[in-house]
């Protein structure tokens, strides 16, 4: 049994425990009554994905292992939805890949700040970053353009989950390079990714880090052309196509 009491063989299990999750992250105030429809929009695109992982969002996965190995100073944006799903796995993919932890929320409250940062340090989280709030989004409303000076607003190297169209744009604008997980291949955050990952982050985020650590003695040349091999608008492509003509079970 695991932490929902239903056998992990159970077809629905992964569904069911990703709900579980989210209405828990409700609960203890990490995530908003949004993220609950937030949830739903992306279980439709993934039931319709089958889901599973793509050949093509493994690629994508492994280009972004890549992209935040050859990074400088790579941040991982965390939002409420992020925390309830896949706190832990976020702190391994920091840890594998030398990435600074960011909160960054749509709908900032300092409570719900805080509740993250204790789940993440709960996690296994030691520095996380967003509650400094001293560094700004150009071209964003004052609350939703807040980030740490010395988190995102010095990353070279953002991975944004789940992100909301505007601010995501925002920072591309900004020069950073974009890592996107989002199930919708036509949501505008996929759109201006660099590497747009059409996956649902409880599979993504693993995977990520599993080939971080298979990449992890890779020289610059090696890691590079995997990241110049990939390209986004063909996975954009190849994910709408999975989804359109998809063969559901
Ligand atoms: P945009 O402005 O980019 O078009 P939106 O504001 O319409 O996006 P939201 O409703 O805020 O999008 O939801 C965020 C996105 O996250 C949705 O596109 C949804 O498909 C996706 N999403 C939700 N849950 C998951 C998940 N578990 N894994 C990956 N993506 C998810």
């Amino acid at each position: 049994m695991s932490e929902i009491e239903i056998p992990e063989d159970h077809p629905r299990y992964q569904s069911l425990l990703t709900r579980h999750r989210i209405e828990a992250g409700v609960e203890k105030g990490i995530t908003s009554k949004q993220g609950l429809i937030a949830e739903g929009r992306g279980e439709a695109f993934d039931y319709l994905l089958g889901e599973r992982t793509t050949e093509s969002a493994d690629a994508a996965e492994r280009a972004a292992a890549a992209q935040l190995l050859l990074a400088d100073h790579p941040v991982l944006s965390v939002n409420g939805n992020v925390a309830a799903l896949v706190a832990e796995e976020i702190v391994d993919l920091a840890e594998t890949v030398d990435a600074n932890i960011e909160i960054n929320l749509f709908n900032r409250t300092e409570e719900r700040m805080e509740a993250i940062a204790a789940h993440l340090r709960e996690h296994g989280a030691e520095d996380v970053k967003g509650l400094t709030a001293d560094g700004r989004i150009p071209n964003l409303s004052h609350e939703r353009a807040k980030v740490d000076a010395d988190g995102i607003g010095a990353a070279d190297v953002v991975l944004v989950p789940l992100e909301d169209g505007d601010r995501a744009e925002a920072l591309g604008e900004m020069g950073k390079t974009e890592i996107v997980i989002d199930l919708n291949p036509l949501s505008r955050s996929a759109q201006v990714a660099a590497i747009p990952i059409v996956d649902n982050i409880m599979r993504a985020v693993p995977n990520m880090t599993a080939h971080a650590r298979d990449l992890q003695g890779a020289d610059h040349e090696t890691l590079a052309e995997i990241v110049d091999g990939f390209n986004p608008e063909a996975a954009l492509r190849a994910a709408e196509a999975a989804i359109r003509e998809g063969e559901l079970a």
